[in-house]
């Protein structure tokens, strides 16, 4: 962790003093919390970028995103003491980097409660990580480009050759060196165990042919696919992949581009562009088998706020700390009784 004082970030304005000196940082007290800072800035900065535009609510709303942290303190079993997260305020905007963070824990945590029911109904069934592509269009077809992609999405599915038993599939934008936009599906495929070495295997190749069909398309797409290796030490490659289908939908440096201290043109321009494309698109949707195991957590209202890096979910019995978020310095500084 860089050495990071409370007293340097805030020397630039007029507000040091012995109090402020004293104060503690959260990515202090919990170096696995630091993670807050980065995303709540990268929100100020999307919500910056949004301000003075038709999206002037939604700046508003992320405006009052997580900024007081309510944590539990925790002593853990190994002597350690942890944070674990017991109130906030989230905005739930779509764009806004912080949530989009908690939205993938919720999945991550979603992913730990269903697979270990999946395999154990299903043992010997495989899974394959799949990844299928179009050419980067202009982001102000994105949304045509998405429906295009659903669409062939069906006709994939409906194919004699598609082998997958149940499939969850996520949809992901990264954005262009020339401010295109790339949209591009994550699906996690269940297969049966008799796949890889029978006559319905799909080699990448395959799969290219399969996807250009089905997209209807002259040119040939990138198509990505890999097996989930058999569970050996539990079943971490196929968390792997699932995790990956699950991460964020827009990366937070595509939000907000360059990150520098002043607003760009053609940043604002293309973040609302994204945010108008991408209203009332899916981000996860799911089928067969899996689409059973999931229904009920995709009915569970989202809980944002019990759930951790390690997909768990968690409830503290500690005592409270609160930090609250300091935009100037950029850094959440827990809140003392001075
Ligand atoms: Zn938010």
């Amino acid at each position: 962790m860089p050495e990071t004082h409370v007293s340097d970030c805030l020397q630039q304005s007029d507000e040091v003093n012995s109090t402020i000196i004293e104060k503690v940082l959260l990515r202090q007290v919990s170096p696995r919390d630091a993670k807050w800072d980065d995303r709540r800035a990268e929100s100020d900065r999307v919500r910056d970028l949004y301000r003075g535009t038709i999206y002037d609510p939604l700046a508003e709303r992320i405006q009052g995103c997580s900024g007081r942290l309510e944590f539990g303190y925790d002593i853990a079993q190994d002597g350690i003491p942890k944070l674990k997260l017991r109130s906030a305020f989230f905005c739930r905007v779509r764009t806004c980097p912080v949530c989009q963070w908690r939205r993938s824990l919720v999945w991550r945590a979603k992913a730990f409660q269903f697979l270990p029911k999946v395999v154990e109904a299903y043992p010997k069934h495989r899974f394959i990580f799949l990844t299928l592509t179009v050419k980067n269009c202009q982001i102000s077809d994105l949304k045509e480009t998405i429906g295009k992609m659903n669409k062939a999405w069906i006709r994939i599915t409906k194919r004699k050759q598609w082998p997958a038993v149940g499939w969850i599939r996520s949809v992901e934008v990264t954005r262009g060196k020339d401010d295109s936009a790339h949209p591009h599906f994550h699906c996690l495929l269940m297969v049966e165990s008799g796949y890889f070495a029978g006559k319905n295997y799909l080699s990448q190749a395959n799969w290219t042919q399969l996807w250009k069909e089905s997209m209807q398309i002259a040119y040939d797409p990138i198509v990505n696919v890999q097996a989930v290796k058999p569970k050996k030490n539990g079943d971490q490659d196929m968390l792997g992949a699932i995790l990956e289908t699950f991460k964020y939908s827009i990366k937070p440096s595509d939000l907000i581009g360059d990150n520098e201290k002043e607003i760009k043109e053609n940043d604002k321009e293309w973040l609302i562009e994204l945010t108008s494309q991408l209203h009332k698109t899916r981000a996860v949707a799911t089928g067969g088998i899996l689409k059973e195991y999931l229904k009920d957590l995709d009915n569970e209202p989202e809980d944002l706020i019990h759930v951790n890096e390690d997909g768990k979910q968690e409830e503290s019995t500690g005592i409270s700390v609160i930090f609250d978020w300091q935009q100037r310095c950029k850094h959440y500084l827990m809140e003392t009784d001075e």
